[in-house]
């Protein structure tokens, strides 16, 4: 039974994130910020998508100085999405000279690996949080393996060597992620940021080593925390990686906001990623995007093709059909429907989705009983199976979810 972590509540401009608000889905784009244009559309497609935080690297005068150009356009487009700085060594400088993109900006997002060195480290963070205590931002501290202080991981690898049953160096790897994010944390508020304006993440490669530092930031902190694998990967590996690693964490009621992050094949649509992380929340039951199509992977009962083309067609319908839907049917996104190839499993899981269609196996008679809610409502026979499925699902969708708007 899932059972979400006790969290505070941070806001994000806007968009509440942590204690029971919903899980968030966030973006990041891959455009040169400086170029408002390609920026803007970007942004627009990932919100499109369904991304309802998106964030943008601001690296130098030029990205910070088309910040609230972007905020306008958006703006002007109709989009409220909030939109997040991600800031890496230059951050302090960045968030001091330009005021505009500071205020603008919903959240800071600040990697504590990233900061400085030594006492430089202490002058550039407090800047940084002086900055979002001015202007009210929340701030995630963004811990990323790749760039974890040195400092602190050489401090604790000394005290390790001291013991006299030293861990593994990967455990004190571990224990530097979550510290630096903790020690950061505490640091901000020393400096007068408060406690409900910090989300903490900790992003790692390896699936095991994402799930074991975010069960001890979990059991150590009330902070939000967002989710994500870094360096996810490209295609089919990404997508299972980030999957195996949110669902192990969501399913334990860790995470309060989660980004997929996947390397896109080159043309893809950016938007993928968000796709990705709405249907790891689907699949787990924790949240509900787009109406979903069961389908059985067929087998040598159905040699054609039909049921694999029927439901894409199915999927496909509702995919387009949910951006209208959502307005003039509240609750759709929870339809489930069943597209199955024979008898065998047909008619069974059917029953078990709100609205299912059985296609007849090699050798069965041609005719699909279709069933709705649990019982049998018509059999469709015929060259327009397709159409007439269809038909009836608009009518169920129609008569189910109308009547409650
Ligand atoms: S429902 Fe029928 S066609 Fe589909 S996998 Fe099962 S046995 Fe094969």
């Amino acid at each position: 039974m899932f059972r979400r972590r006790k969290s505070i509540e941070v806001d994000v401009g806007g968009v509440k994130i942590g204690s029971d608000y919903p899980i968030v889905v966030q973006s990041m784009t891959n455009t040169d910020t400086a170029d408002v244009e390609r920026t803007v559309e970007q942004i627009c497609e990932l919100e499109a998508a369904g991304s309802e935080l998106v964030r943008v690297t601001v690296n130098t005068d030029e990205a910070a100085l088309a910040v609230p150009e972007i905020v306008d356009r958006l703006a002007e487009k109709g989009s409220e999405i909030p939109v997040i700085g991600d800031f890496h060594y230059n951050g302090h400088l960045l968030l001091t000279r330009h005021r505009e993109c500071a205020l603008r900006l919903a959240k800071y997002r600040i990697n504590p690996g990233n900061v400085g060195m030594g006492r430089h480290w202490d002058r550039n963070f407090a800047q940084m949080i002086e900055v979002a205590i001015e202007h009210k931002k929340s701030v995630r501290i963004g811990v990323n393996w790749g760039s974890l202080d040195q400092k602190l991981l050489a401090r604790l690898m000394d005290e390790n060597a001291e013991r006299p049953d030293p861990k593994d160096s990967a455990e004190v790897m571990r224990e530097a992620i979550v510290l630096s994010c903790l020690e950061s944390a505490h640091a901000a508020e020393e400096i007068g940021l408060p406690h409900n304006q910090i989300i903490l993440s900790a992003k790692v490669s390896s699936v095991p080593e994402l799930v074991s530092i975010y069960r001890s930031l979990g059991r150590r902190c009330d902070y939000p925390l967002h989710l994500g694998l870094t360096e996810a990967g490209m295609g089919d590996r990404g997508i299972v990686a980030s999957a195996a690693g949110l669902a192990v964490l969501l399913e334990e009621g860790i995470g309060d906001t989660i980004r997929v992050s996947l390397t896109p094949d080159p043309g893809a649509p950016r938007s993928r990623e968000v796709l990705v992380a709405q249907q790891v929340l689907q699949v787990l039951g924790i949240r509900h995007f787009v109406p979903q199509v069961s389908a059985c992977p067929g087998c040598g009962r159905t040699t054609s093709t039909f049921f694999q083309q029927l439901a894409n067609q199915v999927q496909s319908y509702l995919t387009e059909a949910i951006a209208q839907w959502r307005s003039t049917y509240p609750g759709v996104e929870a339809l489930t429907v069943a597209v199955m190839g024979c008898v065998v499993n047909g008619p069974g899981e059917s029953k078990q989705a709100d609205i299912g269609i059985s296609l007849p196996g090699t050798g069965e008679e041609p005719k699909a009983p279709v069933y709705v809610d649990g019982r049998h409502f018509v059999t469709l026979k015929g060259s327009r199976i397709a159409e007439d499925f269809i038909e009836v699902l608009a009518q169920y969708v129609e008569e189910r979810f109308g009547r409650e708007s």
